[in-house]
Order: C-alpha cells, then structure tokens, then sequence
C-alpha cells in the first residue's frame, strides 16, 4: 500500500491494533511495566533492549501519539512534552549546554522569548535575537564559534509573522548548525516545514492539535536530517560518550534517532515534563479531526478577516491570507492551501474602544488561549502585557489596541454577527 496521505495519518497512524486489542488506542495509566527477569530490566536501562519500564522516560500511549505527530510531519521520530514550554526548552537544551549560544527570530511567543532571553541565559545558555526579516548576512553576523542552533516560529503568536523557513533553514546549515521551527499555529496540516529544510519541529500541542482546550502538552518532532557527527566538534552531547548512560555514544547507538533518543533517555530521565497518558489520549482524539478542523480554521479566518478589512471601524487587520498582507507571499509559498485562525486587529479609538468591543462579545469568549474550536479573543494591553504602558507595548512591539482573534470553527456568519452586534456597542 502506498504511503498514508495526511488525513488518513491523522486518524489511523500511531495505533495498529492486532487480533483481539482495543480498536482504540488505550490509556496506559501505568507509572511502571512488570519484567520476568532481574535481566531483562537490567537490558533495558542499557537501552540494549527496547520496552517500557517507567511512565516518566517512556509510556504506551504518549508513544502511539508520538508517532502519529512524527508521521504528519515527516519526521523518524518524535516525543511528547508536558506542555509546549517544555517542547522547546528540551529541543534547545538538548543540544546547548552552559557556555553555549543560539540564534534565534525576535517573532516569536512572548513565554518563547522569556524562556530563552531570561531563564535560559541564567544556565549560561546565551541567545541573540534577530529579526526575522533581516538579511542572510545580517542574521549570519549573529553567529559565534559556539553558537548551537537557530529557532524559529512558522507562524508567530501573536504578531503573526510568517518565517522564510527555506532561508533560515541556508542560514543555519552554512553555520553547520541545525534549523529548530515551532510549527504550532500552521500544524503539519498546513505547513511541513522539514520539506523546506527545517531539521528539529516543535508544537505546542495546547493549540489545534488538542484543538478543544482540554489538554496542555508539547512535542518534539525530529527530521532525522542533520547530520551530527559531521559537525562533531560543535555536538559533544551526541557525539562523544555519555557518562550517565555506561559511556554510550548517541550517534554511534542510534544513527538517526541520536537526538530523540538522547532528549528521552537523557532529559527527560532527569528533567521529567513528560505528557500524561491521559493527556495524550485527549490529544489523539483531537488529530483524529485535524486534517478537518484547519481547513475550516482558515476559511472562517479568511472570511473574518476580509469583513474587518472593509469595516470602516477597524484601523488594521493582520492577517497573512490577505494579499495586501506583508506576509502574504511567503504564507502562499509556505502554507498554500491556509494558514491558521489567528488574526490581529486594532478599532478606530484605540484602547477604551478595543475593551468596549470585546465587553460586548456574546458567543466569542475572552480567554488566554489560542487556536481552539471555540471562539476568543484577548487584548493584550489588558491583560498579558497589563503592566505597561502604551509606550512600553510599542516598544514591545504590542500595539495598545492590538485584540488577537483566534477564529474558531463554529459558522461564520455567526462569528461575524457576534462581532458585528459588538461593534455596534463598542
Ligand atoms: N509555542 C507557541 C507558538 C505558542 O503559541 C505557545 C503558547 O501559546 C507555546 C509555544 C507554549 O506552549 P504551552 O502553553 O503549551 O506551554
């Protein structure tokens, strides 16, 4: 049989149940898998034999889903994480360690920013930021002996820039170094960014993956692509042996599943952060409709944000699928057949107006979160960003009016009533 196509992955890959097991991929709740041999347990914390012994490093049900997001993706392997955070801090921290730096695109979510500028820095681990849009040679400056890594957003939250992935992924590669994207707002639905050169994928699979608001949860999603030990010198933690594991060499154990292997084996034995079982069941139910869920995403952003463009109430719309859009061509590029629900937009008065608008919002909800079926909206000024003042969210690069509208997949027309009525109010 040919290769699954996405829809088919998203509702059959990862469970392939055999004579007499559950059609539907069960829930491990189990912190621990019962052995016969003394032996046999020895052989699997040497990772000489494959198999399950304890929920923090590996679990059944966390490992169907696994695969279910690396088959979308295209990847050869991949893990879940207990929320997106973690996903992106295990993908960095897996490859940097205390006197090593990153390059990394200022458009990126703001708990993104903090992890890497604030907390990361306070381990040794420094990071540049550069604009997304900068030249090769520019972002290339950015770049040191001991730089390990540049990271991107596909989609940015909530600034909704859209990332040359083909030119980051030139960057990256000419710096020996490999390209890690966030591609939570596009989903593999709409965007593969390892077909366009990315080597590591990371999600925060809180949004349109779980897709219904029940379930925090991360993953990690690797190409299998880069090669390591090409660039052995700048990899040691892959490369060379690892005390902690009997003087094992990832790369030499595992070829292609080094990086997987070692974020598992390595970071989350000593970190944890691992998704609950539970967790991760939610989440499989909502891959079963997502191939369904962003094409419906899209058209009702698209329809959301063409009715706000003409309403001579609103100062601004930030929406890729718009042509007149700065981003519009890479998202054509990118993500041709959609991009994601989420729009930004500003009304004519400016804060009181956006806090009177969103006040007045009967069906759409105000809520921190993105990316879900339902509805919402937030204003950051208000909320996220409460603190500073109109001047400081400039320079923060949050207009004082910006409301951020992630467009569910109710219809439409009832989205565009909601905000109609609350314009009239506003
Ligand atoms: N990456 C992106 C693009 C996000 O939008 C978010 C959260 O909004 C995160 C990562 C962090 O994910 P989580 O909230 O699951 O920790």
């Amino acid at each position: 049989m040919n290769p699954l196509k996405p829809e088919s992955l998203c509702v059959q890959a990862g469970w392939a149940p055999k004579k007499g097991e559950p059609r539907v991929l069960p829930i491990y709740q189990s912190t621990t898998f019962k052995y016969e041999t003394s032996e046999q347990m020895a052989r699997l914390f040497d990772l000489e034999d494959n198999g399950y012994f304890y929920t923090r490093l590996q679990n059944p049900t966390n490992d169907a889903v696994a695969s279910k997001i690396a088959a979308l993706e295209g990847g050869v392997g991949a893990m879940l994480t207990s929320s997106g955070q973690a996903a992106n801090f295990y993908a960095v921290f897996n490859i940097c360690q205390a006197g090593d730096h990153f390059v990394c695109s200022s458009a990126i979510y703001g708990g993104t920013f903090n992890l890497f500028g604030v907390t990361m820095k306070k381990l040794g681990i420094d990071v540049t930021f550069v604009s997304p849009d900068a030249s090769e040679e520019e972002i290339g400056a950015a770049f040191r002996p001991n730089t390990k890594c540049l990271f991107g957003e596909t989609i940015s939250n909530p600034s909704l820039e859209v990332l040359d992935i083909e030119k980051f992924a030139r960057i990256a590669h000419s710096h020996g170094v490999p390209l890690i994207v966030d591609n939570t707002f596009p989903t593999p639905i709409n965007c593969r960014p390892f077909e366009w050169g990315a080597d590591i994928v990371t999600h925060s699979t809180t949004k349109y993956m779980d897709g219904h608001a029940t379930s925090v949860g991360g993953a990690i999603v690797d190409s299998g692509h880069f090669d390591w030990e090409a660039h052995a010198d700048k990899f040691p933690g892959l490369c060379t042996p690892d005390e902690s594991y009997h003087g094992l060499t990832y790369t030499k154990a595992f070829g292609k599943m080094a990086y997987m292997t070692k974020a598992t084996a390595q970071l989350m034995r000593d970190l944890g952060s691992i998704q609950s079982p539970q967790n991760a069941f939610l989440l499989n139910l909502g891959l079963e409709t997502l191939h369904l869920r962003m094409p419906q995403h899209c058209r009702n952003a698209q329809r959301v944000a063409e009715f706000l463009q003409q309403d001579e109430r609103v100062a601004w719309v930030n929406y890729c699928g718009l042509p007149d859009n700065k981003y519009y061509p890479l998202a054509q590029k990118y993500m041709p057949k959609g991009s994601c629900g989420v729009i930004s937009f500003g009304l004519k008065g400016g804060r009181d107006v956006s806090i009177r608008f969103m006040d007045a919002l009967q069906m759409i909800a105000i809520v921190t979160h993105v990316a879900d079926a339902r509805s919402c909206v937030l204003h950051p000024a208000s909320h996220t960003h409460r603190q500073l003042s109109d001047e400081q969210l400039i320079e923060a690069g949050v207009r004082p009016d910006l409301i951020r509208l992630s467009v569910g997949i109710e219809n439409a027309d009832d989205i565009i009533a909601d905000i109609c009525q609350a314009l009239n109010q506003a």
